[in-house]
């Protein structure tokens, strides 16, 4: 989801929260909102510079994001986890940053789950591993057929879960039969996009 609904959706959970607690709404919003840091730290590591315009770091990263393995530090299960217990420990501020980050994974999951049939938010070892699959790909040459096999992967990915029609428009959505058009596109074991984790 993109982060003005992250934070129209927020503001309208924190505004009734105010009556009770300005600092647990403040939280809250900030919290459901600067999860998406995330995006700009792992654009930032990907490509080695800070973006100099928004809307270019945006482009760039919106042709990474679904044919490229990703490390969210902030968007996975571990960190939910991580607040929860801290949250339950100190009963204070961090329950509203707590309630922020599962709005926050809640508008990631459910869309993109009935959108794509694909699990946005899950655990950050699982991305890591990913991640070191493309790291081994670059190092040995092969950069270019692992992009494709990502890409055919998730083509394989949507043909098991929706009619080709459907896959066809999910997939020009994301952009994706656009990338490396001289390689045909077949469909790949898409099981990696169904793993939950
Ligand atoms: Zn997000």
């Amino acid at each position: 989801m993109r982060l003005e609904q992250h934070a129209a959706i927020g503001s309208a959970v924190a505004l009734p929260l105010a009556f009770y607690s300005p600092a647990m709404a403040a939280a809250l919003l900030a919290s459901t909102v600067l999860i998406d840091v995330d995006h700009l730290l792992f654009y930032v590591a990907l490509t080695r510079r800070v973006p100099t315009s928004p809307r270019a770091a945006v482009a760039d990263y919106q042709r990474w994001k679904y044919y490229g393995p990703r490390v969210m530090i902030f968007h996975n299960y571990e960190t939910m986890i991580a607040v929860g217990l801290c949250a339950w420990a100190t009963n204070g501020i961090l329950v509203a940053v707590l309630g922020g980050v599962l709005l926050h994974m809640l508008l990631d999951q459910v869309p993109g789950f009935l959108r794509h049939r694909f699990l946005r938010v899950r655990t950050l070892v699982g991305d890591v591993a990913r991640y070191r699959e493309y790291t081994r790909a670059v190092r040995a040459g092969r950069e270019e057929d692992f992009m494709v096999s990502y890409r055919d992967s998730w083509w394989g990915h949507l043909r098991q879960s929706m009619t080709e029609n459907e896959a066809r428009g999910v997939s020009s959505a994301c952009g994706i039969l656009g990338t490396h058009p001289e390689r045909p596109l077949r469909a790949g074991d898409g099981g990696r996009w169904g793993a939950w984790w």
